[in-house]
């Protein structure tokens, strides 16, 4: 291993382990299932104390207002936690973007509540690997670059939004709005694998609900009169596995509606996922619907009323973004770390950064794994180990690394 320089060395002096685990900890106790408004305010708040240690302002910011589609095919409002704000240095002229998200998939009345440790060095708990230990880690290698003499080179926004288990509907014009003009962006993710492995480059994802609205008839009397709201709705289905391809995965997921046996249906709602792997495949689907919409109003002489669409846009890794990586992969391999990437399915707030066209890497949170179960775990010493990684890697960017 190679040896670490004395500037490094001094830099990374002041993480402190136990501190970082006491917050992670602390962090996990609060349940933070996305719809639990009370569980994301007390957690806000405690974030809000944690985030004043760094100079500069702290705000909580609400949420943008999200709609949604019940099954009666009503739109209704969607309520959502506020998301924590920190500006630092502002007008710096290199500044950067550090996000994450305090939210979890475990709502309030979920059995995983509590910690356990699975052995000395493996803490099981919800949100402590997704991302709670990973909002410890840049907290924690903030205020290591804040004790250096690289702060003052630099300036930084910090993001923690509160619905990011959900698609980050309600903070997604906040990340945009905050990435604006940043020279690149960490997302703290746990890592791909255990083994501190990082995600590249990602699928985007969309999100789609298309209420079907024909009209209703007696199936014995006057058939001919009625519009079938689902078939039209199974028309849509077939149309849309059709358009699927290696680019663009179409999971049709859920049709509600349907009236009684003797009744010809006059609603129905469709719910769909897509991933399209990229930019190219994302636009070619919304032009494809389209069309699809429009035969089968057509063809079944119903209305279709869309709504949803590519909430997490595709994440190809392009030029800068590839020179991040390497960036990250350097400042690990003088840690003693050795530090791959591999692309993945899955998707985060990483897809809305890179889509404003600033370098991110969106995994640079805890080791750990098993996330979005009660089996969820938290490899404890990569606390330390990580915000280490970060340090280094501000560290270089805030003395002039060109990416
Ligand atoms: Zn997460």
């Amino acid at each position: 291993m190679k040896q670490l320089d004395a500037q490094s060395e001094a830099l990374i002096a002041p993480i402190d382990q136990a501190a970082m685990l006491a917050d992670a900890q602390a962090w996990s106790a609060i349940n933070t299932g996305t719809a639990n408004l009370d569980g994301l305010a007390r957690m806000a708040a405690t974030l809000a104390d944690a985030f004043s240690a760094l100079p500069g302002d702290v705000e909580l910011v609400d949420p943008a207002p999200v709609s949604a589609i019940a099954a009666d095919g009503t739109e209704f409002e969607k309520p959502h936690g506020q998301h924590l704000v920190a500006r630092i240095r502002p007008d710096a002229e290199r500044r950067l973007l550090f996000t994450g998200h305090m939210d979890t998939v475990f709502p309030k009345d979920h059995s995983f509540q509590e910690q356990s440790w699975i052995d000395d060095d493996t803490l099981n708990g919800p949100g402590l690997a997704d991302m709670k230990g990973g909002i410890a880690v840049f907290l924690h290698a903030l205020k290591a670059i804040e004790q250096s003499d690289a702060a003052g080179k630099i300036g930084y926004d910090v993001l923690i939004n509160s619905d990011e288990e959900t698609g980050s509907l309600a903070s997604a014009p906040l990340i945009e709005q905050m990435a604006q003009g940043k020279y690149a962006a960490l997302t703290y993710e746990p890592s791909a694998l255990p083994d501190g492995t990082l995600a590249h480059a990602r699928g985007g994802s969309g999100n789609y609900s298309l209420t079907i609205t024909g009209k209703s008839a007696h199936a014995g009397r006057n058939p001919q009169d009625g519009r079938n709201a689902i078939v039209a709705a199974a028309a849509i289905v077939l149309g849309l596995k059709q358009l699927q391809s290696e680019e663009c995965p179409i999971n049709p997921a859920k049709i509600e509606g349907g009236a009684a046996n003797n009744v010809v249906p006059d609603h129905a709602v469709l719910r769909f996922n897509i991933r399209p792997k990229s930019p190219d495949a994302a636009s070619q689907f919304e032009a494809a619907l389209a069309s699809l919409i429009g035969d089968t109003q057509q063809a079944h002489e119903v209305s279709v009323h869309r709504h949803g669409g590519i909430s997490r846009p595709p994440k190809p890794v392009d030029r800068k973004a590839q020179r991040l990586f390497d960036l990250v992969r350097d400042c690990g391999a003088s840690l003693g770390q050795t530090i791959g990437w591999q692309s993945t399915g899955g998707v985060c707030d990483g897809n809305n950064i890179a889509s404003c066209g600033v370098p991110v890497v969106d995994t640079m949170g805890v080791r750990g794994g098993a996330i979005h179960s009660p089996d969820e775990y938290m490899i404890v010493s990569s606390l330390r180990e990580r915000a280490a990684l970060s340090a280094l890697v501000i560290h270089r960017l805030a003395s002039g690394e060109e990416l």
